[in-house]
């Protein structure tokens, strides 16, 4: 039986005083809902402010990004290292805005997994195919191969620790939502891919959450698929009693 898991991803937004008080809103909102987990993802400069406000809550605390290195010459990079310091639990590897404006690939997501495992944070590692892949019939050769190359070289209980994304790049930000069916049917497609990479069991334990315009209106219906085990929030993690309702409707 997996915890349906529901994290916010700020993206780039709200400044350290903005997004301490955001945070302290989502405690609020959040509290009392259990059989969940919960974590939200602020910008790095919002990262210790939003730790201290989640901290003694069952909140987790996670970054949008890592670099593979610990440290050295990467100007602009964080390192896995560093955000632990910060507080954080989770990590977003490989989200399409990663891979269309800042030029990820599945290798560089692969290292970044792997780092991110070896350091003990937990990687929400996103995959999704945009819209001229789904017209052309090719969303599932898309997401197997971003699911192969995340992957490559882990073992079945590295697999166990990473949390799938499965985010359509055309509903991230457009208010076009996958319809429950569409959604379900990718997220038992990977659960069989998986499955075949390593074995029934591992694929079971696996939780893939869905991301793309989750709303509190189209929630329940997506979560109460048989292989969504929740959602990566973008727009609607930004108001605290929209995102505590899309946390209910996971339980
Ligand atoms: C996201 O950025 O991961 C996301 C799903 O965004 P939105 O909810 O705004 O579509």
């Amino acid at each position: 039986m997996r915890t349906p898991f529901v994290a916010g991803n700020w993206k780039l937004n709200k400044t350290p005083d903005e997004a301490e008080t955001l945070a302290r809103c989502v405690v609020d909102a959040v509290s009392g809902i259990t059989g969940v987990d919960v974590a939200i993802c602020p910008p790095f400069p919002a990262l210790e402010r939003v730790a201290s406000a989640v901290r003694g809550t069952a909140i987790g605390l996670g970054a949008q990004n890592m670099y593979w290195a610990s440290e050295g010459a990467f100007t602009g990079e964080v390192s896995a290292p560093m955000l632990l310091t910060c507080g954080c639990e989770y990590v977003i590897l490989g989200h399409s805005e990663r891979r269309q404006f800042f030029g990820e690939t599945d290798e560089t997501v692969n290292r970044r997994l792997k780092t991110a495992l070896r350091a003990g944070l937990k990687p929400i590692v996103c995959l999704g195919e945009s819209l001229d892949e789904r017209q052309a019939d090719r969303t599932e050769q898309v997401v197997e191969a971003q699911m192969r190359g995340a992957l490559n070289g882990l073992s079945a209980d590295d697999v166990q620790g990473i949390t799938l994304a499965y985010e359509p790049v055309w509903a991230i930000g457009t208010g076009l939502t996958a319809t429950s069916e569409q959604a379900e049917a990718v997220h038992g497609f990977l659960r069989q891919v998986l499955a075949r990479l390593y074995r029934d069991e591992v694929a079971q334990a696996v939780r893939i959450q869905y991301g793309g315009s989750v709303k509190p209106d189209n929630a329940a219906a997506l979560f109460d698929q048989d292989n969504i085990d929740g959602g990566l929030i973008g727009g609607a993690s930004l108001e605290a009693d929209a995102f505590a309702a899309i946390v209910k409707a996971a339980v």
